[in-house]
């Protein structure tokens, strides 16, 4: 329901204008501007972790409006500079143009691959529904080309991603393996989360098995901390070191363990997401935790 939810104009309209729904939001974004977003970063970065960056805002329905997105971006790397920060940025291909304009969205990404490159960050694509698989695999082939850091999102959720991720081994990649966060058929994608689960935990020793003879940089993006340490036992048996791949995690989700993990050593990446687009993105995060729905009703109730 909630990711039907999601996709519903009436509510956005209604979520968007209610001061306790963006109050209920806080939790899982500090604010809705950049400087937002950049402030809470430099506290994240003095614990220790790394950062990721994301505009919220998808599904574009003017491709005019991608030039925003894009001189938007443009400035966060800047000012990722300006600030010194160890921050990255992932961004939706549906954003820059994707759904109007393949080509224009492919101009958009590299001119950011290169910004990345020329600031000494890295530019990620985030992986949407399974319509759009295909094209971001072939959007990233081409970011990659220009920008050797370039990372991309894999589902675990979709029967397809294993042969996806053994195909992009042979550009040396560097992967973000999620579960997934969309409602998809039981045709492209398992319906029983702990067949994802299992599925998460084999693509993970696929990639890792990767990385030990240097074909990857795998970044596990799960709050799962059980399966995160069977991953991190697989990786010391692969002789596989905190170094060689990474562990993300969004800004304000599991935060206690976020700073155990760094205190044991792992490399962790916090995402924040800041922007007034927040939406469909905050009813995902409302989905894969059901009991966060008590906290919206909490916040909207006093
Ligand atoms: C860095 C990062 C990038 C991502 N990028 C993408 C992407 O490009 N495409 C995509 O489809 N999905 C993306 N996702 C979302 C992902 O697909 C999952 O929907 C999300 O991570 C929840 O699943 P989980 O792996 O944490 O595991 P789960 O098994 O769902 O959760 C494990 C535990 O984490 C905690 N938890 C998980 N979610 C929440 C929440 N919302 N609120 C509070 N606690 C929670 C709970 O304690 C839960 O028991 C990303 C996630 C991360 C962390």
């Amino acid at each position: 329901m909630l990711l039907a939810a999601a996709r519903s104009d009436a509510l956005n309209r209604f979520a968007t204008r209610s001061a306790a729904v963006r109050r209920a939001t806080r939790a899982f974004m500090p604010g809705e501007s950049m400087d937002d977003g950049l402030a809470a970063g430099a506290r994240i970065a003095a614990t220790g972790r790394r950062l990721l960056y994301t505009r919220l805002g998808e599904a574009l329905t003017d491709i005019r409006e991608a030039d925003a997105v894009r001189d938007h971006y443009l400035g966060l790397f800047d000012a990722i500079k300006a600030r010194g920060l160890d921050a990255e940025v992932s961004v939706k291909p549906t954003q820059l143009g994707f759904d109007q304009s393949l080509e224009k969205c492919r101009e958009h990404c590299l001119v950011l691959a290169r910004k990345a490159e020329e600031t000494g960050s890295a530019l990620w694509l985030d992986m949407e529904d399974s319509t759009t698989v295909d094209r971001t695999i072939e959007l990233y082939r081409a970011i990659r080309s220009v920008h050797r850091r370039a990372g991309l999102a894999v589902q675990a959720y979709l029967y397809r991603t294993p042969k996806d991720v053994e195909a992009l081994i042979a550009v040396t990649p560097t992967l973000r393996l999620v579960k997934g966060a969309y409602a998809e058929p039981a045709s492209v994608a398992f319906p029983k989360k702990a067949d994802t689960d299992r599925a998460y935990e084999a693509i993970a020793g696929q990639m890792l098995e990767a990385a030990a003879r240097g074909a990857c940089l795998p970044i596990f993006g799960t709050h799962d901390v059980p399966l995160l340490r069977r991953i991190i036992a697989k990786a010391r048996a692969l002789g596989v070191q905190p170094r060689q791949y990474e562990i993300h995690m969004l800004y304000g989700i599991r935060d206690g363990e976020q700073q155990r993990l760094r205190a044991e050593g792992e490399t962790i990446a916090t995402l924040i997401s800041y922007g007034e687009a927040w939406y469909r993105w905050y009813m995902r995060r409302l989905a894969e935790r059901p009991a966060n729905v008590g906290f919206v009703v909490r916040s909207m109730f006093g």
